[in-house]
Protein backbone atom coordinates (compact mmCIF):
# COMPACT_ATOMS: atom_id res chain seq x y z
CA UNK A 1 0.00 0.00 0.00
CA UNK A 2 1.49 3.52 -0.72
CA UNK A 3 1.57 6.20 1.54
CA UNK A 4 1.09 10.17 1.78
CA UNK A 5 4.05 12.28 3.20
CA UNK A 6 2.14 12.32 6.42
CA UNK A 7 1.74 8.49 6.55
CA UNK A 8 5.28 7.98 5.51
CA UNK A 9 6.61 9.91 8.22
CA UNK A 10 4.43 8.91 11.09
CA UNK A 11 3.10 5.80 9.56
CA UNK A 12 4.67 2.21 9.29
CA UNK A 13 8.12 1.54 10.12
CA UNK A 14 10.26 1.76 7.40
CA UNK A 15 13.36 -0.01 9.13
CA UNK A 16 11.98 -3.61 8.03
CA UNK A 17 11.98 -2.31 4.45
CA UNK A 18 15.61 -0.34 4.20
CA UNK A 19 17.60 -3.45 5.83
CA UNK A 20 15.84 -5.76 3.09
CA UNK A 21 16.52 -3.68 0.32
CA UNK A 22 20.28 -2.95 1.91
CA UNK A 23 20.73 -6.56 2.17
CA UNK A 24 19.46 -7.03 -1.25
CA UNK A 25 21.87 -4.65 -2.93
CA UNK A 26 24.65 -6.44 -0.92
CA UNK A 27 23.69 -9.68 -2.58
CA UNK A 28 23.90 -7.65 -6.11
CA UNK A 29 26.73 -6.36 -5.30
CA UNK A 30 29.69 -8.00 -8.07
CA UNK A 31 31.86 -10.47 -6.19
CA UNK A 32 35.36 -8.87 -5.51
CA UNK A 33 36.99 -8.11 -9.12
CA UNK A 34 39.70 -10.31 -9.36
CA UNK A 35 41.90 -8.65 -12.31
CA UNK A 36 45.50 -7.83 -11.50
CA UNK A 37 44.59 -4.29 -11.55
CA UNK A 38 41.80 -4.86 -9.31
CA UNK A 39 44.34 -6.15 -6.45
CA UNK A 40 46.79 -3.62 -6.81
CA UNK A 41 43.78 -0.90 -5.98
CA UNK A 42 42.69 -2.76 -3.57
CA UNK A 43 46.25 -2.97 -2.00
CA UNK A 44 47.32 0.71 -1.93
CA UNK A 45 43.46 1.43 -0.34
CA UNK A 46 44.07 -1.54 2.58
CA UNK A 47 47.52 -0.18 3.25
CA UNK A 48 46.60 3.18 3.09
CA UNK A 49 44.03 3.01 5.60
CA UNK A 50 45.84 0.87 7.32
CA UNK A 51 49.37 2.74 7.68
CA UNK A 52 48.74 6.60 8.21
CA UNK A 53 52.32 7.11 7.51
CA UNK A 54 51.92 5.45 4.16
CA UNK A 55 48.85 7.72 3.86
CA UNK A 56 50.95 10.91 4.55
CA UNK A 57 53.49 9.78 2.25
CA UNK A 58 51.38 8.55 -0.92
CA UNK A 59 49.53 11.79 -0.60
CA UNK A 60 52.89 13.86 -1.03
CA UNK A 61 54.28 11.48 -3.29
CA UNK A 62 50.64 12.16 -5.58
CA UNK A 63 51.67 15.69 -5.37
CA UNK A 64 54.73 15.13 -6.80
CA UNK A 65 54.12 12.58 -9.55
CA UNK A 66 52.27 15.30 -12.23
CA UNK A 67 55.72 16.98 -12.26
CA UNK A 68 57.73 14.25 -13.42
CA UNK A 69 57.80 11.75 -16.77
CA UNK A 70 60.64 9.93 -16.02
CA UNK A 71 60.06 7.05 -13.78
CA UNK A 72 63.49 6.58 -12.59
CA UNK A 73 62.44 10.33 -11.40
CA UNK A 74 59.35 9.06 -9.75
CA UNK A 75 61.07 6.49 -8.10
CA UNK A 76 63.52 8.13 -6.80
CA UNK A 77 61.03 10.54 -5.06
CA UNK A 78 59.14 7.61 -3.70
CA UNK A 79 62.25 6.02 -2.19
CA UNK A 80 63.18 9.59 -0.76
CA UNK A 81 59.94 9.49 0.90
CA UNK A 82 60.40 5.62 2.12
CA UNK A 83 63.53 6.82 3.15
CA UNK A 84 62.42 9.19 5.23
CA UNK A 85 59.97 6.52 7.05
CA UNK A 86 63.20 4.08 6.96
CA UNK A 87 62.07 1.08 9.03
CA UNK A 88 58.78 2.18 10.05
CA UNK A 89 55.88 0.35 8.34
CA UNK A 90 55.42 2.32 5.62
CA UNK A 91 58.84 0.31 4.27
CA UNK A 92 57.73 -2.92 4.85
CA UNK A 93 54.31 -1.82 3.70
CA UNK A 94 55.71 -0.80 0.39
CA UNK A 95 57.29 -3.88 0.04
CA UNK A 96 54.29 -6.07 0.94
CA UNK A 97 52.21 -3.80 -1.84
CA UNK A 98 54.30 -5.35 -4.34
CA UNK A 99 54.36 -8.63 -2.77
CA UNK A 100 57.59 -9.62 -1.64
CA UNK A 101 60.96 -8.35 -0.44
CA UNK A 102 61.90 -5.40 -2.90
CA UNK A 103 64.60 -2.97 -3.69
CA UNK A 104 63.32 0.72 -3.16
CA UNK A 105 63.27 1.38 -6.44
CA UNK A 106 61.02 -1.19 -7.38
CA UNK A 107 58.64 -0.61 -4.71
CA UNK A 108 58.37 2.70 -6.11
CA UNK A 109 57.41 2.02 -9.27
CA UNK A 110 54.31 -0.88 -7.86
CA UNK A 111 53.39 2.27 -5.57
CA UNK A 112 53.78 4.14 -8.90
CA UNK A 113 51.76 1.76 -11.09
CA UNK A 114 49.22 1.93 -8.45
CA UNK A 115 48.54 5.22 -7.98
CA UNK A 116 48.54 5.79 -11.63
CA UNK A 117 45.86 2.78 -12.38
CA UNK A 118 43.88 4.28 -9.88
CA UNK A 119 43.44 7.44 -10.91
CA UNK A 120 42.67 6.18 -14.36
CA UNK A 121 39.81 4.15 -12.76
CA UNK A 122 37.89 7.66 -11.65
CA UNK A 123 38.13 9.38 -15.07
CA UNK A 124 36.60 8.00 -17.91
CA UNK A 125 38.40 10.09 -20.67
CA UNK A 126 41.11 12.64 -21.40
CA UNK A 127 38.27 14.55 -23.11
CA UNK A 128 35.05 14.24 -24.32
CA UNK A 129 35.96 12.72 -27.61
CA UNK A 130 38.24 10.56 -25.50
CA UNK A 131 35.06 9.73 -22.79
CA UNK A 132 32.14 8.96 -25.62
CA UNK A 133 32.91 5.11 -25.20
CA UNK A 134 32.94 4.61 -21.45
CA UNK A 135 30.24 7.21 -21.76
CA UNK A 136 28.23 5.19 -24.20
CA UNK A 137 28.66 1.92 -22.80
CA UNK A 138 27.55 3.18 -19.66
CA UNK A 139 24.64 3.97 -21.35
CA UNK A 140 23.95 0.82 -22.72
CA UNK A 141 24.03 -0.65 -19.80
CA UNK A 142 21.64 1.49 -18.23
CA UNK A 143 23.07 4.07 -16.37
CA UNK A 144 22.47 7.46 -17.53
CA UNK A 145 25.83 10.02 -16.80
CA UNK A 146 26.83 13.38 -15.68
CA UNK A 147 30.13 14.60 -16.85
CA UNK A 148 32.45 16.29 -14.80
CA UNK A 149 35.53 18.37 -16.78
CA UNK A 150 38.24 18.55 -14.16
CA UNK A 151 41.01 21.11 -14.50
CA UNK A 152 43.66 23.15 -11.98
CA UNK A 153 41.92 26.16 -10.17
CA UNK A 154 41.23 28.52 -11.69
CA UNK A 155 43.11 31.93 -11.21
CA UNK A 156 43.10 34.06 -14.31
CA UNK A 157 40.34 35.28 -16.64
CA UNK A 158 42.26 33.18 -19.28
CA UNK A 159 41.66 29.99 -17.31
CA UNK A 160 37.66 30.60 -17.00
CA UNK A 161 37.48 31.03 -20.61
CA UNK A 162 39.05 28.28 -21.72
CA UNK A 163 37.01 25.90 -18.53
CA UNK A 164 33.50 27.26 -20.16
CA UNK A 165 34.80 26.87 -24.06
CA UNK A 166 35.66 22.52 -22.77
CA UNK A 167 32.11 22.88 -21.61
CA UNK A 168 30.94 24.03 -24.69
CA UNK A 169 32.08 21.82 -26.76
CA UNK A 170 31.77 19.05 -24.48
CA UNK A 171 28.00 19.40 -24.77
CA UNK A 172 28.07 19.97 -28.36
CA UNK A 173 30.19 16.59 -28.46
CA UNK A 174 27.84 14.62 -26.42
CA UNK A 175 24.71 16.27 -28.28
CA UNK A 176 26.19 14.56 -31.35
CA UNK A 177 27.06 11.67 -30.08
CA UNK A 178 24.38 10.63 -28.45
CA UNK A 179 21.95 10.73 -31.13
CA UNK A 180 23.38 7.19 -32.45
CA UNK A 181 22.80 5.63 -28.48
CA UNK A 182 19.93 3.26 -28.74
CA UNK A 183 16.46 4.02 -26.89
CA UNK A 184 16.73 3.43 -23.56
CA UNK A 185 13.33 4.72 -22.26
CA UNK A 186 14.01 3.73 -18.77
CA UNK A 187 16.89 6.65 -18.90
CA UNK A 188 15.10 9.02 -21.11
CA UNK A 189 11.67 9.55 -19.18
CA UNK A 190 10.59 9.51 -15.55
CA UNK A 191 6.97 10.43 -13.78
CA UNK A 192 7.45 14.26 -14.45
CA UNK A 193 8.78 14.11 -18.10
CA UNK A 194 11.31 13.62 -20.87
CA UNK A 195 14.96 13.39 -19.33
CA UNK A 196 18.04 14.81 -21.52
CA UNK A 197 20.75 12.07 -22.74
CA UNK A 198 23.32 14.62 -22.51
CA UNK A 199 24.32 15.92 -18.10
CA UNK A 200 26.80 18.05 -17.97
CA UNK A 201 27.67 19.11 -14.32
CA UNK A 202 29.75 22.67 -13.85
CA UNK A 203 31.83 24.34 -11.29
CA UNK A 204 30.73 28.35 -11.18
CA UNK A 205 34.32 28.56 -9.18
CA UNK A 206 36.15 27.36 -12.52
CA UNK A 207 33.87 29.93 -14.63
CA UNK A 208 35.28 32.92 -12.67
CA UNK A 209 38.74 34.14 -10.85
CA UNK A 210 36.59 36.18 -8.74
CA UNK A 211 34.82 33.65 -6.90
CA UNK A 212 36.25 35.01 -3.15
CA UNK A 213 34.28 34.96 -0.08
CA UNK A 214 35.40 38.67 0.89
CA UNK A 215 33.75 39.81 -2.45
CA UNK A 216 31.16 37.17 -3.63
CA UNK A 217 28.88 40.19 -5.97
CA UNK A 218 32.00 40.39 -7.31
CA UNK A 219 32.52 36.15 -8.24
CA UNK A 220 29.00 36.48 -9.39
CA UNK A 221 29.68 39.02 -12.06
CA UNK A 222 32.60 37.12 -13.43
CA UNK A 223 30.41 33.86 -14.03
CA UNK A 224 27.47 35.36 -14.85
CA UNK A 225 28.24 35.78 -18.90
CA UNK A 226 29.66 32.55 -18.78
CA UNK A 227 27.19 30.34 -16.88
CA UNK A 228 24.20 32.21 -18.90
CA UNK A 229 26.31 30.87 -22.22
CA UNK A 230 26.75 27.42 -20.82
CA UNK A 231 23.35 27.81 -19.96
CA UNK A 232 22.24 28.58 -23.47
CA UNK A 233 23.87 25.74 -25.59
CA UNK A 234 22.47 23.20 -22.99
CA UNK A 235 19.21 24.70 -23.80
CA UNK A 236 19.85 24.65 -27.70
CA UNK A 237 21.09 21.16 -27.55
CA UNK A 238 18.51 19.98 -25.15
CA UNK A 239 21.30 19.07 -22.24
CA UNK A 240 20.39 19.37 -18.67
CA UNK A 241 23.17 21.45 -16.44
CA UNK A 242 24.15 20.90 -13.54
CA UNK A 243 26.21 23.53 -10.45
CA UNK A 244 27.82 21.83 -8.19
CA UNK A 245 28.03 23.15 -4.88
CA UNK A 246 31.38 23.94 -3.21
CA UNK A 247 32.92 25.44 -0.59
CA UNK A 248 30.09 26.92 2.32
CA UNK A 249 31.93 31.06 1.50
CA UNK A 250 30.86 30.44 -1.79
CA UNK A 251 27.37 28.49 -1.15
CA UNK A 252 24.95 31.84 -1.50
CA UNK A 253 26.73 33.68 -4.32
CA UNK A 254 26.73 30.21 -6.51
CA UNK A 255 22.71 29.36 -5.39
CA UNK A 256 21.59 32.98 -5.72
CA UNK A 257 23.27 33.12 -9.62
CA UNK A 258 22.17 30.12 -10.87
CA UNK A 259 18.45 30.37 -9.26
CA UNK A 260 18.49 34.02 -10.70
CA UNK A 261 19.57 33.20 -13.91
CA UNK A 262 17.25 29.94 -14.31
CA UNK A 263 14.59 32.61 -13.55
CA UNK A 264 15.34 35.04 -16.66
CA UNK A 265 12.81 34.60 -19.23
CA UNK A 266 14.99 33.20 -21.76
CA UNK A 267 15.74 30.14 -19.34
CA UNK A 268 12.26 29.95 -17.71
CA UNK A 269 11.25 27.28 -19.25
CA UNK A 270 14.46 25.04 -20.64
CA UNK A 271 17.12 24.30 -20.03
CA UNK A 272 16.50 20.89 -17.64
CA UNK A 273 19.17 22.40 -15.15
CA UNK A 274 19.93 21.20 -11.40
CA UNK A 275 21.10 22.67 -8.17
CA UNK A 276 22.90 20.93 -5.10
CA UNK A 277 22.02 20.69 -1.94
CA UNK A 278 25.00 19.60 1.04
CA UNK A 279 23.38 17.88 3.76
CA UNK A 280 26.42 18.34 5.93
CA UNK A 281 25.40 21.98 6.41
CA UNK A 282 23.54 22.95 9.42
CA UNK A 283 21.87 25.38 7.53
CA UNK A 284 20.51 22.70 5.12
CA UNK A 285 17.03 22.32 6.23
CA UNK A 286 16.40 26.14 5.77
CA UNK A 287 18.28 26.12 2.26
CA UNK A 288 16.14 23.68 0.92
CA UNK A 289 13.26 25.93 2.57
CA UNK A 290 14.50 28.43 -0.11
CA UNK A 291 14.99 26.23 -2.78
CA UNK A 292 11.24 24.73 -2.41
CA UNK A 293 10.03 28.12 -2.26
CA UNK A 294 11.78 29.17 -5.43
CA UNK A 295 10.07 26.37 -7.06
CA UNK A 296 6.47 27.18 -6.22
CA UNK A 297 7.53 30.79 -7.47
CA UNK A 298 9.02 29.77 -10.83
CA UNK A 299 7.08 26.42 -12.12
CA UNK A 300 9.40 25.08 -15.17
CA UNK A 301 8.61 22.51 -17.90
CA UNK A 302 11.48 20.72 -16.50
CA UNK A 303 11.43 20.71 -13.09
CA UNK A 304 14.76 22.25 -11.01
CA UNK A 305 16.52 18.86 -10.02
CA UNK A 306 18.19 18.93 -6.72
CA UNK A 307 21.18 16.99 -6.01
CA UNK A 308 21.59 15.95 -2.37
CA UNK A 309 24.86 15.24 -0.78
CA UNK A 310 26.70 15.56 2.43
CA UNK A 311 29.10 17.83 1.71
CA UNK A 312 32.91 17.39 -0.04
CA UNK A 313 34.58 19.73 1.91
CA UNK A 314 34.21 18.91 5.62
CA UNK A 315 37.59 18.97 6.86
CA UNK A 316 38.16 22.47 5.10
CA UNK A 317 34.52 24.03 6.55
CA UNK A 318 35.95 22.32 10.36
CA UNK A 319 39.31 23.78 10.30
CA UNK A 320 39.09 27.03 8.94
CA UNK A 321 36.06 27.66 10.99
CA UNK A 322 37.53 26.72 13.95
CA UNK A 323 40.98 28.78 13.40
CA UNK A 324 38.57 31.93 12.93
CA UNK A 325 36.89 30.84 16.46
CA UNK A 326 33.87 30.65 14.35
CA UNK A 327 31.45 27.29 15.14
CA UNK A 328 31.64 25.34 12.00
CA UNK A 329 28.91 25.52 9.84
CA UNK A 330 28.99 21.57 9.15
CA UNK A 331 27.55 18.83 11.50
CA UNK A 332 30.68 17.89 14.29
CA UNK A 333 28.38 14.50 14.39
CA UNK A 334 28.30 12.38 11.75
CA UNK A 335 25.23 10.44 13.33
CA UNK A 336 23.48 14.25 13.26
CA UNK A 337 24.85 14.61 9.48
CA UNK A 338 23.38 11.30 8.66
CA UNK A 339 20.08 12.13 10.13
CA UNK A 340 19.87 15.37 8.76
CA UNK A 341 20.57 13.31 5.60
CA UNK A 342 17.63 11.07 5.87
CA UNK A 343 15.40 14.07 6.55
CA UNK A 344 16.14 16.12 3.93
CA UNK A 345 15.87 12.86 1.66
CA UNK A 346 12.13 12.32 2.56
CA UNK A 347 11.10 16.19 1.74
CA UNK A 348 13.05 15.72 -1.45
CA UNK A 349 11.10 12.66 -2.36
CA UNK A 350 7.69 14.58 -0.79
CA UNK A 351 8.68 18.11 -3.33
CA UNK A 352 9.10 15.46 -5.98
CA UNK A 353 5.67 14.06 -5.17
CA UNK A 354 3.83 17.24 -5.94
CA UNK A 355 5.82 17.88 -9.39
CA UNK A 356 7.85 20.36 -8.00
CA UNK A 357 10.97 19.09 -8.24
CA UNK A 358 13.41 16.13 -9.46
CA UNK A 359 15.22 14.69 -6.50
CA UNK A 360 18.59 12.76 -7.08
CA UNK A 361 20.00 11.07 -4.21
CA UNK A 362 24.05 11.22 -4.26
CA UNK A 363 25.95 8.78 -1.80
CA UNK A 364 27.99 5.50 -1.39
CA UNK A 365 26.31 4.77 1.77
CA UNK A 366 24.38 1.70 1.77
CA UNK A 367 22.30 2.90 4.64
CA UNK A 368 21.84 6.55 3.12
CA UNK A 369 20.59 4.50 -0.12
CA UNK A 370 18.64 1.84 1.09
CA UNK A 371 16.71 4.59 2.73
CA UNK A 372 15.92 6.35 0.23
CA UNK A 373 15.07 4.01 -2.19
CA UNK A 374 12.30 2.45 0.60
CA UNK A 375 11.00 5.53 1.34
CA UNK A 376 10.70 6.24 -2.55
CA UNK A 377 8.86 3.00 -2.68
CA UNK A 378 6.23 3.55 -0.12
CA UNK A 379 5.45 6.97 -1.89
CA UNK A 380 5.09 4.87 -5.35
CA UNK A 381 7.63 7.02 -6.87
CA UNK A 382 10.80 6.45 -8.88
CA UNK A 383 13.93 8.36 -7.64
CA UNK A 384 17.43 9.06 -8.76
CA UNK A 385 20.54 7.49 -7.19
CA UNK A 386 23.40 9.21 -7.86
CA UNK A 387 27.24 7.81 -7.47
CA UNK A 388 30.86 8.90 -8.10
CA UNK A 389 32.71 6.96 -11.01
CA UNK A 390 35.39 4.85 -9.75
CA UNK A 391 34.03 4.60 -6.09
CA UNK A 392 30.68 3.60 -6.47
CA UNK A 393 30.96 1.29 -9.57
CA UNK A 394 29.75 -1.75 -7.44
CA UNK A 395 27.33 -0.16 -5.77
CA UNK A 396 25.93 1.18 -9.44
CA UNK A 397 25.93 -2.29 -10.51
CA UNK A 398 23.81 -3.56 -7.37
CA UNK A 399 21.57 -0.68 -8.33
CA UNK A 400 21.39 -1.70 -11.60
CA UNK A 401 20.30 -5.69 -10.59
CA UNK A 402 17.88 -4.25 -8.46
CA UNK A 403 16.28 -2.42 -11.67
CA UNK A 404 16.41 1.10 -9.84
CA UNK A 405 17.46 4.50 -12.24
CA UNK A 406 21.12 5.67 -11.59
CA UNK A 407 23.82 8.22 -12.74
CA UNK A 408 27.31 8.01 -12.22
CA UNK A 409 29.21 11.15 -12.43
CA UNK A 410 32.11 10.67 -14.86
CA UNK A 411 35.52 13.06 -14.27
CA UNK A 412 36.66 14.01 -17.67
CA UNK A 413 40.66 15.29 -17.74
CA UNK A 414 44.24 13.65 -18.40
CA UNK A 415 46.00 11.94 -15.72
CA UNK A 416 47.50 15.18 -13.79
CA UNK A 417 43.99 16.16 -13.53
CA UNK A 418 42.70 12.60 -12.51
CA UNK A 419 45.64 12.21 -10.10
CA UNK A 420 44.37 15.32 -8.09
CA UNK A 421 40.77 14.07 -8.29
CA UNK A 422 42.13 10.96 -6.32
CA UNK A 423 43.86 12.68 -3.84
CA UNK A 424 40.94 14.23 -2.29
CA UNK A 425 38.27 11.63 -2.88
CA UNK A 426 41.16 9.26 -1.19
CA UNK A 427 41.55 11.39 1.50
CA UNK A 428 37.73 11.63 2.50
CA UNK A 429 37.15 7.88 1.47
CA UNK A 430 39.82 6.59 4.22
CA UNK A 431 39.15 9.15 7.01
CA UNK A 432 37.74 7.61 10.03
CA UNK A 433 34.28 8.02 9.46
CA UNK A 434 33.62 7.57 5.61
CA UNK A 435 31.07 4.79 4.98
CA UNK A 436 33.36 2.55 2.52
CA UNK A 437 36.05 2.60 5.02
CA UNK A 438 33.63 0.87 7.65
CA UNK A 439 32.75 -1.25 4.64
CA UNK A 440 35.98 -2.41 3.90
CA UNK A 441 37.19 -2.60 7.12
CA UNK A 442 34.34 -5.74 7.09
CA UNK A 443 31.77 -3.64 9.77
CA UNK A 444 29.07 -6.02 9.80
CA UNK A 445 26.00 -5.26 7.71
CA UNK A 446 23.51 -4.66 10.50
CA UNK A 447 25.40 -2.24 11.70
CA UNK A 448 26.26 -0.76 8.45
CA UNK A 449 22.44 -0.52 8.28
CA UNK A 450 21.64 1.12 11.49
CA UNK A 451 19.33 3.71 11.94
CA UNK A 452 21.44 7.15 12.56
C1 LIG B 1 27.12 11.90 -7.71
C2 LIG B 1 27.78 12.71 -6.65
C3 LIG B 1 27.90 14.09 -6.82
C4 LIG B 1 28.48 14.87 -5.81
N1 LIG B 1 28.51 16.24 -5.95
C5 LIG B 1 28.96 17.01 -4.92
C6 LIG B 1 28.88 18.44 -4.95
O1 LIG B 1 28.42 19.06 -5.92
N2 LIG B 1 29.33 19.13 -3.86
C7 LIG B 1 29.82 18.50 -2.74
O2 LIG B 1 30.17 19.17 -1.75
N3 LIG B 1 29.94 17.15 -2.71
C8 LIG B 1 29.52 16.39 -3.76
N4 LIG B 1 29.62 15.01 -3.67
C9 LIG B 1 30.40 14.37 -2.59
C10 LIG B 1 29.56 14.15 -1.37
O3 LIG B 1 29.28 15.41 -0.77
C11 LIG B 1 30.25 13.29 -0.29
O4 LIG B 1 31.47 13.87 0.03
C12 LIG B 1 30.53 11.87 -0.68
O5 LIG B 1 29.50 11.36 -1.47
C13 LIG B 1 30.67 11.03 0.60
O6 LIG B 1 29.41 10.92 1.24
P1 LIG B 1 28.66 9.48 1.31
O7 LIG B 1 27.25 9.67 1.68
O8 LIG B 1 28.91 8.81 0.00
O9 LIG B 1 29.52 8.69 2.38
P2 LIG B 1 29.48 8.67 3.96
O10 LIG B 1 30.69 7.92 4.36
O11 LIG B 1 28.16 8.20 4.45
O12 LIG B 1 29.60 10.17 4.39
C14 LIG B 1 30.81 10.85 4.41
C15 LIG B 1 30.44 12.29 4.58
O13 LIG B 1 29.95 12.54 5.91
C16 LIG B 1 30.30 13.85 6.30
N5 LIG B 1 31.09 13.75 7.54
C17 LIG B 1 32.31 13.18 7.67
N6 LIG B 1 32.72 13.27 8.95
C18 LIG B 1 31.76 13.89 9.64
C19 LIG B 1 31.60 14.25 11.02
N7 LIG B 1 32.55 13.98 11.92
N8 LIG B 1 30.47 14.86 11.39
C20 LIG B 1 29.49 15.14 10.48
N9 LIG B 1 29.60 14.81 9.16
C21 LIG B 1 30.71 14.20 8.75
C22 LIG B 1 31.10 14.46 5.16
O14 LIG B 1 30.20 15.20 4.37
C23 LIG B 1 31.60 13.24 4.41
O15 LIG B 1 31.86 13.52 3.03
C24 LIG B 1 29.00 14.24 -4.66
C25 LIG B 1 28.87 12.86 -4.49
C26 LIG B 1 28.27 12.09 -5.46
C27 LIG B 1 28.11 10.61 -5.21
Amino acid sequence: MLMNAADAEAGPDLEPRIATIGRELVAKMPTARRTPRAAVERRVMGAMVADPELRAAVFRFVDVRPACDDPRELARHLGELLAEADDSPLARRGAALADGPLTRRATAKAAALGVEQMAQRFIIGADARDALPAIEQLWRAGAATTVDLLGEATVTEEEAESYARRCEETLLTLHEASRAWPSRERLERDALGPLPRVNLSVKVSALTPLLRPAAPERGIAGARARLRRLLAVARDTGAHLHVDMESFDTREAIAELTLALLSEPEFADRPSAGIVLQAYLTESPRHLDRLLAWTREHPRAQPLTIRLVKGAYWDHETVEALQHGWTPPVFQDRRACDRNYEALTRRLIDAQADGRVRAAIASHNLRSIAHAAAYADARGLDVELQVLRGLGDETQAALLAAGRRVRAYCPIGDLVAGMAYLVRRLLENTSNDSFLRAQAEGVDLTTLLEQP
